[in-house]
């Protein structure tokens, strides 16, 4: 499979130098040259899959030219080694737990796959010798997933950046306390900073000439893609409980940067019946505005009680135009929008837990609201739950008013110490920091 770039001066790329590159010369995203369907049989026995083995199989079509086929079973076998059990909340409304791996939240299965494939690569690579380095910045959860899933793999090191003060205690031991290939640096300043540092690193020539940097974003197509798994396990548990309501389910994604969901749209491409797709946002709802008027103006982030998806320009938006060339209209009969504000979160947290005893996350929680208000008759929704709602403690407690248990994993990465070097904001500072490692 070849690869080109949402901004079209690239194209003919090959696997291994989009997963090492992150990101095209051209600035743009790679995309894959073309989707395979995958033949009707595999849907109609999908139920009786294993998660890892349907995954394989839609790992094989996306990678399957590239990557050697017993290298790619043990990718997928490895990364997806956890349950992601489809739960029912209410009549007609289904939460997917994407919350049992590692650091208990999505983003574990695309951290853990890209780290797992960019090893492949780099060892396959003439100057194999030389270490890679993995810069990411993080406001909280992709630092943790990004770190756990790289954590003691071989010839890789990886920094990650996050602001002083504002990522939760819980989210900040799960990288701060790992050791190892995992570097992790305080920096006195907002997330925004953290990410100009990253970006303005990519694209200094000095830094580059002596150093190997790849970014571990879901710009990167080898963390991004591998979520499409999810959508083909919650079709087949779906079909197990009812195959009418099966071909009749409607996926309601928590959005920030648009990556989940763009992954889910690849799945459908390749053929897996979701009826539609619905992105539920907080008030950073640049994506339900396009819906709206067609027009898409990025603007700063605002923060919000979801803060993983605080993100005022999501960088999938270019894929997602992409796959759609450029159609406001076919973008929106197959995906429409909501947002909701810090109260309407909070109610939805409250309402939910008080009328069907199920716990939401502040993501989770605009999802499931999105589905009570924009789920038609005849159709049932499955909302992703994208983060275990012990990672935003406090947030949950204040909200509903009640201790919220921490699961074991948690509590062992909270049993660590922490290690963390500060660093400045300034590009100086960081660039040499680096060239002295
Ligand atoms: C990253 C994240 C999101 C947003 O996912 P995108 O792929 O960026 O749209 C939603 N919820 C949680 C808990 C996250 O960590």
């Amino acid at each position: 499979m070849k690869y080109y770039s949402t901004n079209k001066k690239v194209s003919g790329e090959s696997l291994e130098n989009a997963v090492i590159k992150g990101l095209a010369e051209d600035k743009g995203l790679f995309m894959p040259d073309h989707i395979t369907e995958i033949p009707a049989a595999f849907y109609d026995n999908i139920q009786n899959l294993s998660f890892q083995e349907m995954a394989y199989t839609a790992a094989y079509m996306l990678f399957g030219d590239d990557v050697h086929a017993n290298m790619l079973k043990t990718i997928v076998f490895d990364t997806l080694n956890f349950d992601v059990p489809l739960v029912e909340v209410e009549k007609n409304i289904y939460s997917l737990e994407l919350f049992h791996g590692p650091t208990l939240a999505f983003k574990d299965v695309g951290g853990r796959f890209m780290s797992r494939m960019l090893a492949y690569f780099i060892q396959r690579q003439e100057d194999a010798h030389r270490q890679v380095n993995v810069l990411v910045a993080t406001s909280g959860d992709t630092g943790s997933a990004v770190a756990n899933g790289f954590l003691g793999v071989e010839g890789i090191h990886v920094y990650v950046l996050y602001p002083k003060g504002l990522v939760s205690p819980i989210q900040e031991c799960q990288f701060t306390t790992l050791g190892q290939n995992i570097t992790a640096l305080e920096v006195d300043g907002t997330f925004d900073d953290c990410q100009a540092l990253v970006k303005t690193a990519f694209m200094d020539e000095e830094l580059n000439a002596k150093m190997k940097l790849t970014s571990a974003n879901s710009i990167n197509v080898a963390r991004f893609l591998p979520q499409a798994f999810y959508y083909f396990y919650a079709y087949a548990q779906l079909k197990k409980i009812s195959e009418e309501a099966a071909a009749n389910m409607v996926i309601c994604v928590p959005s920030g940067n648009f990556g989940n969901i763009t992954a889910g749209l690849f799945a459908k491409r390749m053929g897996l019946p979701v009826k539609r797709f619905i992105a539920a946002n907080n008030r950073n709802d640049i994506f339900l505005e396009y819906l709206n008027t067609g027009k898409y103006n990025p603007r700063p982030s605002v923060a919000t009680l979801a803060n993983a998806m605080d993100v005022g320009d999501p960088s999938n938006f270019a894929r997602i135009l992409d796959l759609y060339g450029h159609s406001h209209e076919a973008i929106s009969r197959e995906i429409s929008g909501v947002s909701y504000n810090d109260e309407q979160i909070a109610e939805a947290m409250r309402n939910c837990r008080k009328s069907t005893g199920y716990l939401l996350d502040p993501h989770g929680a605009c999802g499931y609201q999105a589905l009570k208000d924009l789920l038609l008759p005849g159709e049932t929704g499955i909302f992703l739950e994208t983060a275990h709602p012990a990672k935003f403690l406090d947030t949950v407690e204040k909200i509903l008013d009640e201790k919220v248990e921490i699961p074991e994993k948690l509590q062992e990465f909270m049993k660590g110490e922490k290690k963390s070097e500060a660093m400045s904001k300034n590009f100086t500072d960081f660039k040499a920091y680096l060239l002295a490692r």
